[in-house]
């Protein structure tokens, strides 16, 4: 029998089967670090159940991971989504278009979608610089859209947007993410924490991703992830980091040094040249240069964001 997995960790996890909801363990070792990832299940894998137990794991379309803290394989937060949103905010939290990078990048690299998604707008005092990098997102193709959990601005177009989509949220503690997924499902129990004056972070009120119905959106599904403070992508090539932002994969291969371009002094960069011709925005090289640099390092969690 095939099964959902709604949420679970290491070896229990709540299945969804056409006879409803199920707990159940993986059978013996047989998935164990599946796919490289350190964690063998996500919200989202769909599995087969033989006499209580998960046997096996269809192949996946995607799976959507961060770096593991403990220095072993990424951990998988959610697998087989259409789209990943980043929730973040204009201010309370500050806007930290760095974290948005990562997010992107690690979108990019795993295959899926990805659109911003900038709450608590009715704070926002439209700071130019904030502005002019969510202009620039879009003008490289991420969607943006500017709502508020707290007086419903922009709801009904995002609403729109994840219509029959299978979305995965992430975001920064604190961006109001527990906020959203209430108004997209009102009668659903999650405790809003407050935000944390002291250290301008919230509580954490999810612990781990879990998948939830959006109900009245054509079958929209979401799968909610931890608040998290930072976001470090999965560990690739330092060369390889171009290939992964979207204006600059295009570039990739094509200056004078090729791929072992450092894109930092050579002549005839490609990636300089379109900083100069504003074809990639000052800020997003910059990013570039230090996910380059955090690839290339031992540091996890560089102390830029
Ligand atoms: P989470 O940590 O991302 O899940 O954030 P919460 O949903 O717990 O929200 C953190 C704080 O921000 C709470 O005090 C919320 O009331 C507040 N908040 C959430 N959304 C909005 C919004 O759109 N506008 C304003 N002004 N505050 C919001």
């Amino acid at each position: 029998m095939k099964a959902l997995v709604v949420r679970g960790s290491r070896n229990l996890f709540t299945l969804r089967t056409d006879e409803g909801e199920t707990e159940c363990r993986i059978k013996g070792k047989i998935l164990k670090a599946v796919e490289g990832y350190y964690n063998p299940l996500a919200p989202g894998d769909i599995v087969e159940v033989e006499e209580g137990q998960i046997i096996g794991l269809e192949k996946r379309r995607n799976g959507f991971a961060r770096f593991n803290q403990k220095g072993q394989s990424p951990q998988l937060l959610a697998a087989n989504v259409d789209i990943v949103l980043c929730v973040t905010t204009p201010v309370s939290p500050p806007f930290r278009p760095r974290f948005l990078d990562r997010i992107l990048l690690q979108a990019d690299y795993a295959g899926i979608p990805a659109a911003l998604v900038i709450n608590k707008y009715d704070l926002a005092d439209e700071d130019p610089d904030t502005e002019e990098r969510l202009e620039d997102f879009i003008r490289i193709g991420i969607p943006v859209f500017r709502v508020s959990a707290r007086t419903g601005m922009g709801l009904e177009e995002f609403r729109d947007f994840i219509k029959g989509k299978f979305s995965v949220l992430v975001g920064q503690s604190g961006v109001g993410k527990s906020s959203l997924v209430k108004t997209l499902i009102p009668d659903l129990e999650i405790r809003t924490g407050a935000l944390n004056e002291k250290y301008n972070r919230g509580n954490h009120t999810t612990t781990q991703p879990v998948l939830l119905d959006v109900p009245g959106l054509a079958g929209a599904r979401i799968i909610d992830t931890p608040g998290i403070r930072r976001f470090a992508p999965e560990r690739i090539p330092p060369e390889d980091v171009i290939l992964y932002m979207k204006e600059f994969a295009p570039l990739a291969g094509k200056c004078s040094y090729g791929l072992s371009c450092s894109h930092e002094t050579e002549p005839g960069c490609k990636i300089m040249e379109a900083v100069h011709a504003g074809v990639i925005h000052e800020d997003r090289y910059e990013s570039f240069l230090r996910i380059k640099d955090e690839m290339a390092g031992v540091e996890a969690y560089p102390d830029y964001d």
